[in-house]
């Protein structure tokens, strides 16, 4: 009876290590890439490698890590979400990547869309409004071993002028105009990626030329909207 006993303990543990241990969400993360991510279209080999690296599941709440890779956002707290694989990964290659660059982000949430740049670029300062969040998106990326991402808690429209000039800028909380202040601080020859509009928003891409600001609309999305002070000067 006893033998029996610890064998069934022994098969319990098996069965439950297989359903959520580390092998099991990289096999689900690969799958993700493949079939959410390079089906779609995503063509960039850094972005893909990115993604096969970054552990997705210990971004969301714990309720939600046999979630963590499925084809659609999560809630993080605060009413806030992490977005769909596919999103992070389109908004990282529109931002057009070498390796080298440093980048500003709006709205870190988890961590999750700064781990994955991270992964490709020299330096990411992001900036997100809620400190709760702030602080254990911070903790988290420490722990995960991210010594190149630069947390502040603040409000995003105004940028991080002490870091500026940016080589690119991703904004995951949707304004409904472009805040200036982004696009003063991003480098001529610059993107930035971001979502404009109340419910329906617009990604856009942003390329800051020499004597002008050239604009090209990508996909329909759908963010939380930016708060602090784009909804002061929201427009009507
Ligand atoms: N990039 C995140 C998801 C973003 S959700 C991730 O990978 O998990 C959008 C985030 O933007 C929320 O956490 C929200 O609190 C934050 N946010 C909203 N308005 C902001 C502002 N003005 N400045 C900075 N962060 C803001």
């Amino acid at each position: 009876m006893g033998r029996f006993l610890w064998l069934s303990c022994l098969l319990l543990f098996t069965a439950c290590k297989g359903g959520s241990g580390e092998g099991t969400y990289a096999r689900a993360r690969e799958r993700m890439v493949r079939e959410q991510i390079e089906a779609r279209g995503v063509k960039d080999s850094l972005v893909s490698a990115a993604m096969r690296k970054v552990p997705r599941h210990l971004f969301v709440p714990e309720r939600h890590r046999g979630e963590a890779y499925a084809d659609y956002p999560l809630p993080i707290g605060h009413g806030q979400t992490i977005s769909q694989p596919y999103i992070v990964a389109y908004m990282t290659e529109a931002l057009g990547l070498k390796g080298d660059e440093k980048v500003l982000e709006i709205g870190t949430g988890s961590g999750y869309q700064a781990a994955v740049l991270a992964e490709i670029v020299d330096s990411v300062f992001t900036i997100e409004i809620i400190p709760e969040l702030a602080r254990s998106a911070e903790k988290r990326l420490k722990a995960l071993g991210y010594r190149n991402v630069f947390v502040r808690c603040g409000d995003g429209y105004k940028g991080w002028p002490e870091h500026a000039p940016f080589d690119a800028i991703i904004v995951t909380a949707a304004p409904d105009h472009i805040p200036q202040p982004l696009v003063d601080q991003l480098k001529v020859g610059g993107r930035m990626v971001i979502p404009i509009g109340n419910v329906f928003q617009q990604l856009v891409l942003i390329i800051k030329r020499e004597k002008e600001v050239e604009k090209r609309p990508l996909l329909p999305v759908r963010f939380v909207p930016m708060r602090g002070e784009a909804q002061k000067r929201s427009r009507p």
